[in-house]
C-alpha cells in the first residue's frame, strides 16, 4: 500500500499516522519524489482501508496489486530525468554514453582513457575497481586506492563516474568518489544491497541479472525505489541462453518491452551483451534502434593488454567510430 500524504502534514498528524499503521503491522518507509510524499507500506493487507484514507494528512491511497508499482508508467507517465550535474543528464531524449575499461588497471591507462573521453565529448566515464569475476584467480580491481586515483583525475577532466560497488559496506565507503552506483548481473538480487542503495542520494544503474527476466529487474528497481531512490536506470547487458557462439544473448526486444513497461532511462550494454569486440559495434547501433537512452561499453587503449574482459573491449579508434555512428543512429531514431 503507498500513502500519498500531504506535502505539508504537520508533525502531529504524520505521527498520529504512522503509529495507526504501526498498530496495523505496516512496515513504513517515508518516501519523497519528485512528484509528492509518500508511506510506502509494507504488511498483511487484512483491514479496512478506509480508516487510514479518512485520516487528516492523507490524500489518496494505492494498493499495489501487482509486484512492482512506483518503477511503472501507471505510477508516473513522463520518464525519469537523471542529472548528474555540470550538464549531464541522462533520460532527457539525447544519447548518453559511458565509456571506459572493464578494470581500472593504474594511472597511464586512467589518463588514455581520459583524453580519448575528451577527445570524443564523452561526460562519463565506467570502470570497475571492484570486480565480481567468476574465476577466483582473475583480477579482481584495484580497490578503493584504484578509485580514489581516478576520482581525482577524472574531477580535474570534468568526468562523471560509474563503478560497481559489490557489498553494503562500500555504499558508504565509495561515495564521495562516484557518481552513479552501479548493481552487476551478480547482485541485482542482492536484496540487502539494494536497501543500501535506496538510502543514498545518487543515481543507480541496475543491470539485468545473467539469468533474470525483466520483470525481476523491475523488481530490483522497485526494491530501490519503495526505499526511497528514486534515480535509477536500467541495463540490459545480454542473458544467458542456449546459444554458446556469443558470450550472452543481448536480449533486444528488452528494450522496447522496458521503455513501455518504466519511465527510467534504459541503458544497453553491447560488451556484455556479446562479448566478442567485433560485433559490439552492430549491437550497440541495433540497442539504439530499438529504443536505448544510452550506453555503457568497455574501451581501452590497447584491449589486447587489459586486465579483464579484453575480447569484448573496443580499441579508442573503434571507440571513436562506435560513437560516431551511435549519434547518427539516434537522431536518426529520433526522426522516425
Ligand atoms: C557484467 O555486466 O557482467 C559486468 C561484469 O559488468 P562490468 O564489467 O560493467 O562490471
Ligand atoms: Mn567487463
Amino acid at each position: 500500500m503507498i500513502i500519498q500524504i500531504d506535502i505539508n502534514i504537520n508533525k502531529e498528524h504524520l505521527n498520529a499516522l504512522t503509529s495507526k499503521l504501526e498498530d496495523l503491522k505496516q512496515n513504513v518507509n517515508p518516501v519523497s519524489t519528485q512528484h509528492g510524499r509518500y508511506l510506502v507500506c509494507v504488511g498483511k493487507k487484512d483491514f479496512d482501508i478506509r480508516q487510514i484514507g479518512k485520516m487528516d494528512g492523507v490524500n489518496d491511497i494505492h494498493i499495489v496489486s501487482d509486484d512492482y508499482k512506483l518503477v511503472s508508467k501507471k505510477w508516473k507517465v513522463d520518464s525519469t530525468i537523471i542529472d548528474l550535474g555540470d550538464g549531464v543528464i541522462i533520460g532527457n531524449g539525447s544519447l548518453s554514453i559511458m565509456a571506459g575499461p572493464c578494470s581500472i588497471e593504474g594511472e597511464e591507462q586512467i589518463e588514455d582513457t581520459i583524453e580519448h573521453l575528451k577527445t570524443e565529448r564523452v561526460k562519463i566515464m565506467r570502470g570497475g575497481v571492484f570486480k565480481p569475476r567468476s574465476s577466483p584467480y582473475s583480477f579482481r580491481g584495484m580497490g578503493l586506492e584504484g578509485l580514489k586515483l581516478w576520482h581525482s583525475k577524472a574531477r580535474h577532466a570534468g568526468l562523471k563516474i560509474i563503478t560497481e560497488v559489490m557489498q553494503v559496506s562500500q555504499v558508504e565507503e565509495m561515495y564521495d568518489y562516484i557518481d552513479v552506483y552501479q548493481v552487476g548481473p551478480s547482485n541485482t538480487q542482492n536484496f540487502n544491497l539494494l536497501d543500501a542503495y535506496s538510502k543514498v542520494d545518487k543515481p543507480v544503474l541496475i543491470k539485468r541479472g545473467i539469468s533474470g527476466s525483466i520483470d525481476e529487474l523491475l523488481y530490483s528497481a522497485e526494491y530501490v525505489f519503495a526505499g526511497g531512490n528514486e534515480s535509477l536506470m536500467l541495463c540490459e547487458r545480454g542473458i544467458r541462453t542456449f546459444e554458446r557462439a556469443s558470450r550472452n544473448t543481448m536480449d533486444i526486444n528488452a528494450f522496447p518491452i522496458l521503455k513501455e513497461k518504466t519511465h527510467f532511462p534504459i541503458i544497453a550494454d553491447p560488451s556484455h551483451g556479446i562479448g566478442i569486440r567485433d560485433y559490439v559495434e552492430p549491437v550497440a547501433l541495433a540497442s539504439i534502434m530499438a529504443g536505448a537512452d544510452g550506453l555503457i561499453y568497455e574501451t581501452h587503449k590497447t584491449p589486447e593488454k587489459a586486465f579483464s574482459d579484453g575480447q569484448q573491449t573496443l580499441n579508442h579508434s573503434d571507440s571513436s567510430r562506435l560513437i560516431d555512428k551511435a549519434r547518427k543512429v539516434f537522431e536518426l531514431r529520433m526522426q522516425l
